[in-house]
Parts: C-alpha cells; sequence; structure tokens
C-alpha cells in the first residue's frame, strides 16, 4: 500500500494550503477505494480554510456550492472539490440539513460522514485520520454506520441506498446492527426524491456484485420503494453481467415483461432525454435482433457505435452467457456502404424531379426510407443511375 502515486498531485494541492497555514486532508470514496486496492476515481479534499480562503490561495478556483464550502481547483488538469470541514444539523425534512457550519477540526467533519470506510482521512505523507476504523471495516469487508445507523438513516435515508450500492461496487457485507437498523427503516426511503435514488440505483445495477446488491434491496425493503422495480423479482431475475446506465437497466426488463413500458419507465424514474433517446435506440436495435436472429447491417446501422458496448452488455445479460459483440459490431459498420442517408447518391429531390407531376407528400419520405434501407442492406448499390432505375420500375406508392 506504499503507491500513492494517483494522489500525487492532489497532495501538492495540500501542500500549498498547508503553506498558506491550513490543513487538508484527501478523503471519502478515493480513500477508500485506494485502501480496497481498486482504481481511484474522482480524488476529494476536505480543509479547514473557508472557501473564500481557498479562492484566495488558488488562482483557478470555481466557487460550486460555497454554501455547502465547496470549491473545485483545477492542478495539472486534474479537478478537485476542495470542501471545507463541516457539521450539518436539522435533517427535519429527511431531505437536507437544515444548517451547514464550518468547524476547524478534521474529526468532526469525519463524524458527519455516513460509512466507517467513508470517514477516514489521509494526509499528505500518506498517514490516516481514521477515528472510526474505516480501514479495519475495509479489510474485514464491512459496511457500517459511523455512530448510530437508526439516527444516522433517519437524518437522511438516502444512506440506506448508499449502503447497498457499497454492497455492489466492493463486495462487502452490511455489519449486523447497521442492516438491522436498514431493514427497520427501509420505508424513510419515501422521503427520498427519486433523482437521488436513481443514482444509487444506476450504481448498484453496474456494481461488480449486483447480484449481491439486487438480493440486499429485496431482503432490505428497500424495493418496495423503488417505482416499476417493486413489482419485478428483482433478486430471482438477475442480469448476467452488470448493466451499465439506465437505458441498459430499461431494456433489460421490458424485453423480458412486454406488460412493462420504458415510457413509463422513464417517467416514473424522471430519466433524461438523453437516456430516453438511448433507451429507445437499444431497445429497436434488440428487436431488430431479435427478428433476424443476427445482428444485420441495419442493426449497426441504427445503432450510434457509442451504444455498442451497450448492446453487447445488454445481450449477455439477456442470454445468460458472456459475450462480446464488439468487435463484430464494429466489423460490420466498416463494412456498411454508408453511415448517414446523407450519403447516398440519390435524394429527395432527384425523385421530387423524376415525379414532377405527383403532389408532395408522405410518400417522398417513404421511399426515401425504402432506398436507404436497400442500400444499408446491400440490395442495392449506392449509385445513382441504379437506384434511378429502380425507383422507375417500382414507381413511388402513391400512384400506385
Ligand atoms: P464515489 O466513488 O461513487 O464518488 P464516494 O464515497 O466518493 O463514492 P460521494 O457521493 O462522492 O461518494 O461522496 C463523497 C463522500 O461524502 C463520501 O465518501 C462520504 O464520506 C460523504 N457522503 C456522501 N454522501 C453522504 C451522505 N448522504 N451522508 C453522509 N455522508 C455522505
Ligand atoms: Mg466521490
Amino acid at each position: 500500500m506504499s503507491n500513492h502515486e494517483v494522489f500525487e498531485p492532489a497532495f501538492e494541492v495540500i501542500q500549498k494550503i498547508e503553506e498558506a497555514g491550513g490543513e487538508a486532508y484527501i478523503v471519502g470514496g478515493a480513500v477508500r477505494d485506494y485502501l480496497s486496492g481498486i482504481p481511484v476515481n474522482d480524488i476529494d479534499i476536505a480543509t479547514s480554510e473557508t472557501p473564500e480562503r481557498i479562492q484566495e490561495i488558488f488562482e483557478k478556483a470555481i466557487p460550486v456550492g460555497i454554501e455547502h464550502g465547496t470549491v473545485i481547483v483545477r492542478h495539472r488538469s486534474v479537478s478537485y472539490e476542495v470542501t471545507t470541514y463541516r457539521v450539518e444539523e436539522g435533517y427535519e425534512d429527511y431531505r437536507h440539513p437544515d444548517e451547514v457550519t464550518f468547524v476547524r477540526d478534521i474529526t468532526l467533519d469525519l463524524a458527519r460522514r455516513d460509512f466507517t470506510i467513508n470517514a477516514i482521512a489521509m494526509s499528505r505523507n500518506g498517514n490516516l485520520i481514521d477515528p472510526y476504523h474505516g480501514h479495519d471495516a475495509i479489510r474485514k469487508e464491512r459496511i457500517e454506520a459511523v455512530g448510530q445507523p437508526a439516527e444516522r438513516f433517519q437524518e437522511d435515508p438516502l444512506r440506506m441506498m448508499r449502503a447497498v450500492r457499497f454492497a455492489s461496487q466492493l463486495s462487502f457485507h452490511i455489519e449486523k446492527k447497521t442492516e438491522e437498523a436498514l431493514n427497520r427503516l427501509s420505508h424513510l426511503l419515501q422521503y427520498i426524491s427519486i433523482e437521488r435514488i436513481a443514482v444509487e440505483t444506476e450504481k448498484i445495477f453496474r456494481g461488480s456484485d449486483y447480484a449481491l446488491g439486487l438480493h440486499l434491496l429485496h431482503t432490505t425493503g428497500l424495493k418496495n420503494h423503488l417505482p416499476i422495480l417493486k413489482d419485478l423479482d428483482i433478486h430471482r431475475n438477475v442480469p448476467n453481467s452488470p448493466l451499465v446506465g439506465w437505458h441498459e437497466i430499461i431494456a433489460f426488463y421490458v424485453l423480458q415483461f412486454p406488460q412493462l413500458s420504458a415510457e413509463n419507465f422513464m417517467k416514473s424514474w424522471k430519466l433524461s432525454k438523453d437516456t430516453k433517446k438511448k433507451t429507445i435506440q437499444l431497445l429497436y436495435a434488440y428487436k431488430q435482433y431479435e427478428i433476424e436472429k443476427n445482428v444485420t447491417a441495419w442493426l449497426v446501422y441504427q445503432l450510434d457505435e457509442e451504444l455498442f458496448p451497450s448492446f453487447s452488455r445488454l445481450f449477455s445479460a439477456l442470454h445468460q452467457e458472456d459475450v462480446n459483440l464488439d468487435k463484430a459490431l464494429m466489423e460490420m459498420k466498416e463494412r456498411l456502404p454508408i453511415l448517414d442517408k446523407r450519403e447516398l447518391t440519390f435524394q429527395a429531390k432527384d425523385l421530387l424531379q423524376l415525379f414532377s407531376d405527383l403532389p408532395k407528400g408522405s410518400w417522398i419520405s417513404e421511399w426515401m426510407d425504402t432506398i436507404e434501407h436497400h442500400v444499408v442492406t446491400g440490395e442495392m448499390e449506392n449509385d445513382y443511375e441504379k437506384i434511378k432505375e429502380w425507383v422507375r420500375e417500382w414507381n413511388p406508392p402513391a400512384r400506385n
């Protein structure tokens, strides 16, 4: 555990704060993941200094949530969230602390954190400040609340979803007292906004031990507060591989249960337009696959390249076998005669010219779609004269 190379630039940020008379530590997920031996994502820094002071110390500092004490500091092309030590009080509405108070002592800041594995601070020398024995919990692969679990879940019921999320990501078990509180208080999840729940749920599905996560959602009763999923046997009908992103999750269930509507799914989880777009594409591609029982040119043409891995994972998840279709999809894409309908040599204007006596109507787009389909599938060459000839022979539908 001596190799903190990934932390070096962050240590330089800390050093700068120290030189200005303050103190700072790496905290939260970065320390946890580092000590667990898994790749570190974002590095968060906690500091004794106020956001105003941090902005004075660093030229490149962007205040993002001054009232919460967070400033983003850019250093060597990486962004760090630098947050002032704080305590939170209130939580009257199960949602937000009524008051955030800045403090000067890191141990007070660690006390407000959810789980002991997330309540470890690392100094610039690699020393740990670990008042709740989080390192020990990591060694024992244990998720336990800081302080009284019931109190902590009542303060912020989202923490219950986070417990399951960490179980799924780290393959850790939930400590007994924490699990008991979770089982007892899972109904409090009803007070949490669906947007916050959606973030954690998506992470549960993509965790390496998603099967454990899905099982825990069921046994704890948290599942009963998840729209749509509450009516499904998510702990029994487990995908064969992790699902990354809501579009994959929705496609996985909608394809198995025709009574479900993707539209409804997205609405009740208040998912983004982007998710909606991806879900529709993925579902269309998969239905194409089911019709042809094969990966076809048309399927690959319709599916954005960025969704190839999604298609692959969805396929694995539904077929209970691990396959990687990315390469096959890529090769198929490279062989496509066109990548976009703008590449067709024969366009709508050519069609109109050919049948100038016909009134404009939906036949134009219908015919263009047919031409596009024929060219993509290789039934017809993307050659102006050949397409023209073919169209002449067949006549547009409006004439028939
Ligand atoms: P990830 O790797 O997904 O970012 P993380 O542990 O860093 O995981 P964040 O949501 O980024 O999770 O939060 C950073 C830290 O802030 C956590 O490690 C934890 O110490 C604290 N924290 C976050 N959310 C809560 C919460 N709801 N209650 C208490 N502490 C929290
Ligand atoms: Mg984080």
